[in-house]
């Protein structure tokens, strides 16, 4: 398929643009060791995150479990690890846990007690990684996320349900805001939770826009969409 070739390039190219700002942001920052890499290949089709495994890519990011469902089913023999990363309503749990490794978006209670029941249900081996998305914007209560007072509550709740580990903190920086004091804020609420829980060290902050402050702040995991695959198609 000839389109598929030149697809693959367009993919080579930018894949290999970010990652050497990555380098360029760890160059900067003095950092040794470089955050992991999560495609966020929402909206794209399962071919183009194919290409993207061919490619070295590991870690795939999803916001839609219809979507992400289907795309895994699709490309289960590649092994790919699947980062569920939108807002999560608790009757998509059961689905959920059949193909993520991770949810980078646990934010309340009845969440965690219906992604605990459903890894205990479905008789799932390893535990499924849960970040608690921090929101860092007080004015937008509404797109996901616990304040950060709320996290150590959170955290006690993930630690104790059965079939979950914690894992870390996840924050998308506020619209129109620097977003360096965000993830600053974000790294502080990070470190408070090493302190009790040393295993929960994931830090997934980070987009195509702001991934050079997120590295500067200490993010493991960036989140980059838009720069690798390009604008997403409208939906249909
Ligand atoms: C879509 C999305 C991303 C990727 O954003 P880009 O700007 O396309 O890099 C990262 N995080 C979350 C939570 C997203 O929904």
């Amino acid at each position: 398929m000839p389109e598929q070739g030149e697809r693959r390039e367009e993919l080579a190219a930018r894949l290999a643009r970010v990652r050497g700002r990555i380098r360029a942001a760890c160059d900067a920052a003095g950092r040794t060791e470089e955050p992991r890499l999560i495609v966020v290949t929402k909206f794209h089709p399962a071919s183009d995150v194919r290409l993207l495994a061919e490619l070295g890519v590991i870690d795939v990011g999803e916001n839609r479990d219809q979507e992400a469902a289907a795309k895994a089913a699709d490309l289960a023999d590649l092994g790919l690890r699947w980062h569920f990363i939108g807002q999560l309503q608790t009757n998509k749990a059961k689905s959920v846990v059949r193909y993520a490794d991770a949810v980078h978006s646990v934010d309340r209670a009845q969440l965690v007690a219906a992604l605990s029941k459903a890894v205990v249900a479905a008789g799932r081996e390893d535990p499924l990684a849960c970040l608690i998305q921090v929101n860092l914007d007080p004015a937008a209560a509404g797109r996901g996320g616990a304040v950060p007072a709320d996290v150590p509550e959170l955290a006690a709740l993930i630690d104790d349900a059965p079939g979950l580990r914690l894992a870390g903190v996840m924050a998308v920086a506020p619209l129109g805001a620097d977003p360096a004091e965000a993830f600053a804020t974000l790294a502080d609420v990070a470190g408070g939770l090493r302190q009790r829980y040393p295993d929960a060290t994931m830090v997934s902050a980070g987009m195509s826009q702001d991934l050079e402050a997120a590295v500067a702040a200490g993010a493991t995991h960036l989140r980059i969409g838009t720069d690798v695959l390009g604008p997403r198609p409208p939906v249909g």
